[in-house]
Order: C-alpha cells, then structure tokens, then sequence
C-alpha cells in the first residue's frame, strides 16, 4: 500500500471498457502525474488484456494492474457457492472496491470516472472520505460521439470484444444478455465451459446455482437456435459488421458501473 505522502494523487481505475480508455486519451496531457490502475478479477476476457497492452503502447502510460487479495474462488466458497447475480453483486465489492480502497489507502485521491454526459446512471462513490469522485466528461458535457472521436483519433478504437459483447467485465458476468453467453461459447468455447464448471445443484436440498436465474448454461446452449432466432441482432443482415454495442444500444442492462465503463 502506499504511503500518504501528504499530497492528492490522481487515479483513474480503467475497465477494459470504451468510456474509462477515451477518459485515458482526454487526461493524459492534462494531469501528467494520473496513475492508471485496471482491477483484474482473475476472470477477465483476453481482448480485455489485449486493450490494455494497446493502451500502453499507443498512449505511453503505464497500467498498474491490482489483483484482490482472495480470488473469485475463495470469495465464491465463502458466499456458499452463491453465484453473484444482480441483486446479489458481492463480487464487484470484493474483487474491484476493495482492493481499489486497500491500494488507495488513506491517501487524499481524485479518482476520475468516465460517465458521460449523455449516460443515466450513478457512478461509484467511495464511502471513503479521502477518495473524490470526479467526471471530466460530465463537468464537460461530452457525449457518445465524443468517446468515439477520442478513441479513434487518438489509434486506439474500440476493444475487440465489441464486435460479440456490448460490455467490458468478467467472462461470466450475469449482466450479459443471453445472445452474449452464446457469443462467449462461439469466441471462446474454454471461457464458457469454465463458467458452466461454477454452476451447481446442491445433491441434498435439489438448490440450483446458476448464473442465469431462469436456465443453466447448458439449458441455453440446447435453446442455442431459439434465443438467436428470437434475438435478430447478432445475425440481421442489415447491420452485420457493426459493433454489438452499436447493435444492442449502450444503455442496455448497464447497471455495473464498476467494472462497465
Ligand atoms: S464484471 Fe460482472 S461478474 Fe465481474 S465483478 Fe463486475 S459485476 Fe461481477
């Protein structure tokens, strides 16, 4: 942990996501001294680390990358092998919050956070009261199509992953929609069956966890045709080749500010 130094450090904790990347573009003349952190659950999608090594090497910044002190495994143990799920989103607590407030320590921080303009939805404030929240692109009033400029003129674009799901986050993350657990199987079949390895049935009271409230991962995958029949973004001719976030919108289901920004 480092120590307080009496001065206020700058941090911005990247995502893998498109907005916290154009936020690295637009800060990085304006605070020389920014740190960039990326919180690294041990669950992340490659293309995230792909992203990641681009923005090293297009912006010359160095990522620290902050693992949690127990991993998803123990935490999932712990939990009684309770998956997280949207109502129950312990892991965004354990594995991004907490170790981002054990690394800060009680330094005085401005953490900046990509929120746009255009965007209806809270970010995450400390509790601490060392660390202040700030939104450059709100205090600016920048929009979608700002985030698009920055990332394509500054080289580095979008992260690959949009091209098959609309949000950064873990391999597993329950806020995927179902059109994206089959793209996770069809991109990366092993990161699919990894996910399929955490659900449980409890042999003695019948208890079903499952990342998915209604359905196992196999139960979707045998509704394959289904749910991409009855979901005409992934395959409709008309807009093929755009980013799955251009085709799913970007204010979908996007309650996971920590890890979707
Ligand atoms: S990306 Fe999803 S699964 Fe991963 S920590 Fe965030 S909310 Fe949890």
């Amino acid at each position: 942990m480092t120590k307080d130094t009496g001065r206020t450090r700058h941090i911005l904790a990247l995502s893998g996501g498109k907005d916290s990347a154009a936020l690295a573009v637009y800060l990085r003349d304006k605070i020389p001294d920014l740190e960039y952190v990326f919180l690294d659950t041990g669950h992340e999608l490659p293309e995230t680390g792909e992203f990641l090594d681009r923005m090293r090497a297009i912006l010359g910044i160095d990522v620290k990358r902050i693992e949690p002190k127990r991993s998803f495994e123990d935490w999932l143990k712990i939990k009684g092998f309770y998956l997280p799920s949207p109502q129950k989103r312990w892991c965004t607590e354990v594995l991004k919050i907490k170790p981002y407030e054990d690394y800060i320590g009680t330094d005085k921080v401005c953490s900046y956070i990509g929120l746009r303009a255009d965007e209806d939805r809270d970010g995450y404030i400390s509790s601490k009261p060392n660390i202040i929240p700030r939104y450059p692109f709100i205090e600016d009033q920048m929009v979608y199509s700002d985030i698009e400029d920055l990332l394509e003129s500054s080289g580095l674009g979008f992260p690959a992953y949009h091209r098959w799901r609309s949000r950064s986050g873990c391999y597993f993350c329950f806020f995927q929609q179902k059109v994206e657990w089959l793209n996770l199987y069809k991109e990366h079949k092993e990161l699919f069956l990894k996910a399929m390895d955490f659900e449980k049935v409890d042999s003695q009271t019948g208890k079903r966890f499952t990342w998915c409230q209604d359905e196992s991962l196999e139960e979707l995958l045998n509704r394959a045709d289904q749910i991409r029949s009855n979901h005409d973004a992934y395959f409709k001719p008309a807009i093929k080749g755009k980013k799955l976030i251009d085709r799913l919108g970007d204010n979908i289901t996007r309650t996971c500010i920590v890890c979707d920004l």
